[in-house]
């Protein structure tokens, strides 16, 4: 194969992409180069755009937009007085795609076991704290994946909301051992969620 320095770069970036080999990124690569003006241009506008434009939110960890509000953290009368807590994004994602919740979200942005100092801070802790008594908060789901990191952090944010006077639940059944949020099917989630428990 012709070997090209600038599309081998790009290669080997795109290949690092989640889903994605080597193969499926020349691929892609490929079809972008023959579409340069109708495909290529506008995705790297997009790509542009998001990359400018979209931060991480830093009361809740979900993403939003520098310029507007975040759409998570705004209060609603649709929105019940609960705090789902999910690892990352692509959870928060699939929970509201279940249907099943329709309160708050709080993203932690990992684990306890990939990030290593200044937990607190990364977690927002003081923010979720300051949300729950804010927004008279009744109940905080834990929704961590039931790996050993997402079952460690889940006891990490149960003692960091101790003192506070409401109703800590996980997510139960439907979950299997090793299970990942973001890979759950919606009627497993949606059964973890109504088989919840009390902690
Ligand atoms: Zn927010």
């Amino acid at each position: 194969m012709q070997s090209i320095n600038e599309i081998d770069e790009l290669i080997k970036n795109i290949s690092k992409l989640p889903g994605l080999g080597p193969k499926s990124a020349r691929r892609i690569i490929l079809k972008l180069i023959n579409h340069k003006e109708d495909l290529f241009k506008p995705t790297i506008n997009s790509m542009a755009n998001v990359f400018k434009n979209i931060i991480r939110c830093k009361e809740c960890g979900s993403i939003k937009s520098e310029k507007s509000s975040c759409l998570n953290c705004q209060k609603s009368s649709k929105k019940t007085s609960k705090i789902c807590i999910v690892e990352t994004i692509a959870d928060q994602w699939s929970v509201e795609n279940s249907n099943v919740f329709n309160g708050y979200y709080h993203i932690l942005g990992g684990t306890l076991n990939n990030i290593n100092n200044k937990l607190n801070q990364h977690f927002l802790i003081d923010s979720l704290i300051s949300k729950i008594k804010k927004n008279n908060i009744d109940e905080v789901i834990i929704a961590t994946s039931a790996t050993i990191e997402g079952q460690t952090t889940s006891f990490y944010i149960q003692d960091c909301l101790k003192d506070l006077n409401i109703k800590i639940s996980k997510l139960a059944q439907g979950i299997p051992i090793g299970g990942e949020i973001d890979s759950l099917d919606d009627g497993t989630l949606s059964s973890a969620f109504k088989n919840r428990g009390s902690l």
